[in-house]
């Protein structure tokens, strides 16, 4: 049971059915001319529409109430709490969760309804509701799963003060596909894996998008979590988590992550693992056998990247770990606390700097800072991050192989000749090249070409302010160039106009 249950009016417990679609796999992309293979395969589907009215399904108190003590940090900051009991089975490659979430009104308006993102329920379609229950200060009328979303619609308006907890059960059934939700024969990755409440804008409301062809669609506040993951049969299994997963016993495991984007764990039978420590952040990287020496050159490059990033962002890096994962899909894919990278540049790596393992890899850390500590809204303003992580791969040559800056704009940028705006959406462009091209490296080109206009002490002053005024906040495009340029030349208004039309 949660700690601060409030006044406990009505439970209202709905059995719901799960459907079964096709998903491919979105990431952090990078397409150069040897990628593995190409990315983003998804395809539109039609969304359906359940809605289960209260009057029909509604039964007392037959759900399962999430077990284990709330451990989540209370409501002191108003952030979100997430606690999630998990059982899960590898072989099977089963999840059988019960979660609650402890939310207090952080909108600053009364709200008639609750509306929850559940990534699981699109591409893949991998998620099957047992059970809802809201208590605290208001009841539910009813409920309504419609493809990402779910809308709690309450029956009276929670106050701009209100507070309720969400108790959800569901099982999970990953898919054969590898992907970031999905499984391998060599491991079970599991992020954006459970349903969460979204930013609210106070104008335009709760921020939701649709997966695209390209891109990443998800925006996420941040949050408290606390997981218990119990393995059915852990025999020679590796939990790779956001945070540490403290051992409880032998098959189970805790895993506390305060204050961020998101919580995410990979398991698998064929991890080793490899660390680095430097000024008291661990790098562990979990890497599959045969590529220990191309994983600790990631790992220290990690590393690495991690103390000057640290350093040039104003912001040190906010937890106590850091972990990379190996993995069975192409490109790779940044959570706050871990990121993966495709095993094809760990195959490649010749052991020097120059190739995509080093670039990808410092490339990833950055979004520690340009996605965790600095949120943004990754499907309308997809530049924000990786324009500003794209650059970073930079800033780590310049400062560790200044030999190698013509090369990286070469290998990197040049040869593609990315051309026009930078600011696409992700439904803007279905070719990935195209849409790598404009947000990716003209984005870079343009945060190089500001750099030059502003002179170096103002732009990394600016990207100190940047880090700190929005430090767990989400950022827009008009807050970043407010504070880099407060008050544009002539130069940086020619610059806007050019790349940003
Ligand atoms: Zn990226």
């Amino acid at each position: 049971m949660i700690k601060n249950d409030k006044k406990t009016v009505l439970r209202i417990a709905i059995i719901a059915t799960m459907m079964v679609l096709t998903y491919s796999l979105s990431g952090c992309s990078y397409l150069q001319n040897n990628s593995p293979t190409p990315l983003s395969t998804k395809t539109a589907e039609a969304v359906e529409t359940t809605v289960w009215p209260a009057t029909e399904t509604s039964k007392p108190s037959e759900s399962v109430t999430p077990t284990g003590e709330a451990t989540v940090e209370p409501l002191s900051s108003n952030r979100t709490a997430y606690q999630f009991e998990v059982d899960l089975d590898y072989n099977k490659h089963r999840l059988d969760v019960q979660q609650t979430i402890l939310y207090q009104n952080q909108t600053g308006q009364a709200l008639a309804e609750i509306k929850l993102v559940v990534p699981p329920n699109v591409k893949p379609r991998v998620f099957a509701l047992e059970s809802l229950t809201l208590t605290g200060d208001v009841n539910m009328a009813d409920f309504a799963l419609d493809g990402n979303t779910l809308t709690i619609h309450l029956d009276q308006p929670l106050s701009e003060s209100g507070s309720v907890s969400i108790a959800i059960v569901y099982t999970l059934t990953p898919r054969l596909q590898g992907g970031i939700l999905g499984y391998t024969a060599r491991q079970l990755n599991l992020s954006d894996w459970y349903p969460f409440i979204p930013p609210f804008d106070p104008d335009s409301g709760w921020i939701i998008h649709q997966p695209a062809e390209v891109g990443e669609y998800l925006v996420y506040d941040s949050a408290n979590f606390d997981l218990t993951l119990n393995l059915v049969n852990p025999t020679g299994l590796t939990v790779a988590a956001s945070a540490e997963a403290a051992p409880l016993d032998l098959d189970s495991y805790r895993i506390i992550q305060n204050n961020a984007r998101g919580i995410t764990f990979s398991v698998s039978d064929q991890y080793t693992l490899l660390t680095n420590t430097t000024n008291g952040i661990t790098v562990k990287g979990y890497i599959f056998k045969g590529d220990e020496v191309a994983g600790q050159a990631a790992v220290d490059y990690t590393a690495n990247a991690l103390q000057l990033y640290s350093e040039l962002f104003g912001m040190p890096y906010p937890h106590q770990a850091l972990s990379v994962v190996e993995s069975d899909f192409p490109d790779g894919m940044e959570f706050d606390g871990l990121y993966y990278l495709s095993d094809f540049y760990f195959k490649n790596y010749d052991g020097n700097f120059q190739n995509y393992l080093a670039l990808l890899t410092v490339h990833e850390t950055s979004h520690q800072w340009w996605f965790g500590v600095v949120g943004n809204d990754q499907a309308l303003e997809p530049w924000l991050d990786e324009s500003l992580a794209t650059y970073s791969e930079y800033l780590y040559i310049e400062r560790y192989y200044p030999e190698l800056t013509n090369w990286w704009w070469d290998y990197r940028v040049d040869t593609y000749e990315p051309s026009g705006r930078v600011n696409l959406t992700i439904y803007d462009q279905s070719d990935l090249r195209v849409y790598i091209n404009a947000v990716y490296l003209q984005g870079a080109v343009f945060l190089d070409q500001l750099r030059q206009a502003l002179g170096d002490d103002v732009f990394f002053g600016g990207l100190k302010t940047y880090t700190n005024t929005y430090n767990h906040q989400i950022a827009t495009w008009d807050s970043f160039i407010k504070i880099m340029a407060p008050d544009p030349s002539d130069a940086i208004k020619a610059l806007l106009q050019k790349y940003f039309e």
